[in-house]
């Protein structure tokens, strides 16, 4: 059975809608999330219900962590954006409602070892580490495309901490990184957008970003796991739409609306 991986949402229940009627419109009954359900966005509230809902489990991305605990290294777009997302699980005036969004918050894991889907039958089953950021610091590292340019030594540092694959988001770009090291961008993967697992080699997918990508294409991203490779899609929804409620809410900077717009 495949799996659907999403992650990075940021409180954009416009896209998140969008790529869970996809999901269901393709049978798949599994989803997995990444982090970061939360920030920037203005629907932090539909977002954690769905995930609650949707998602057989979810990480905690460092957005979920500033809401629960402290902004870390945040500017003050994201700080504010931050503050008023806490402001809103606060002013849920039911408290059953409240204690649950938090406790889901709270729950929120660092990393994860996912089975990869097998097809029945294969007896070499390998599995997926789950992390928001990078393999040696979950919630806050990015691993850049550039990275396999211009920084050999942390792509090694990062391989070896993967057995086989690792499934990651924070920087909103989708493609695999391979042990060359190397950058492949789903545009570069064939017609089917999708990456096949090859014996013995050792891959990062970044699955992109569900509700702010910045990979310069609008569309929601998120990618299915098969047990044979991880195919990238794209999904339109009413971008529009999402960065009108930002510009409505004076604590969202309008920014963070007109980037959607751009996909940067
Ligand atoms: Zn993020």
């Amino acid at each position: 059975m495949p799996t659907a991986v999403i992650s990075d949402i940021h409180a954009n229940a416009e896209a998140l809608r969008a790529v869970l009627a996809d999901i269901d419109a393709r049978g798949i009954d599994r989803i997995i999330c990444l982090g970061d359900i939360i920030g920037y966005g203005p629907e932090p509230l539909a977002c954690v219900d769905l995930v609650r809902e949707r998602c057989a489990w979810s990480l905690m991305g460092n957005h979920d962590f500033a809401v629960l605990y402290e902004p870390t290294n945040f500017n003050a777009v994201a700080q504010a954006a931050a503050y008023w997302t806490r402001e809103q699980f606060d002013a849920e005036p039911d408290e059953a409602l409240r204690a649950a969004r938090y406790d889901f918050l709270g729950r929120l894991r660092v990393r994860v070892v996912e089975p990869i889907p097998t097809n029945g039958g294969d007896d070499t089953a390998r599995t997926a580490l789950a992390v928001h950021g990078s393999p040696r610091r979950p919630i806050n590292e990015y691993i850049f495309p550039s990275d396999a340019t211009d920084a050999p030594d942390k792509m090694e540092a990062l391989f070896d901490r993967i057995e086989h694959l690792a499934i990651v988001g924070h920087t909103h770009v989708p493609g695999v990184f391979t042990d060359e090291p190397d950058f492949y961008p789903p545009a570069e993967l064939g017609e089917h957008r999708t990456y096949k697992f090859t014996p013995g080699e050792k891959a990062i997918v970044n699955v992109g970003s569900v509700g702010q990508p910045r990979d310069l294409d609008p569309q929601a991203s998120y990618a299915i796991l098969q047990p044979d490779g991880v195919e990238f899609i794209r999904i339109p929804y009413d971008v529009h739409k999402t960065a009108d409620q930002i510009q409505a809410i004076p604590q969202l900077d309008n920014y963070l609306g007109l980037r959607l717009l751009e996909g940067r």
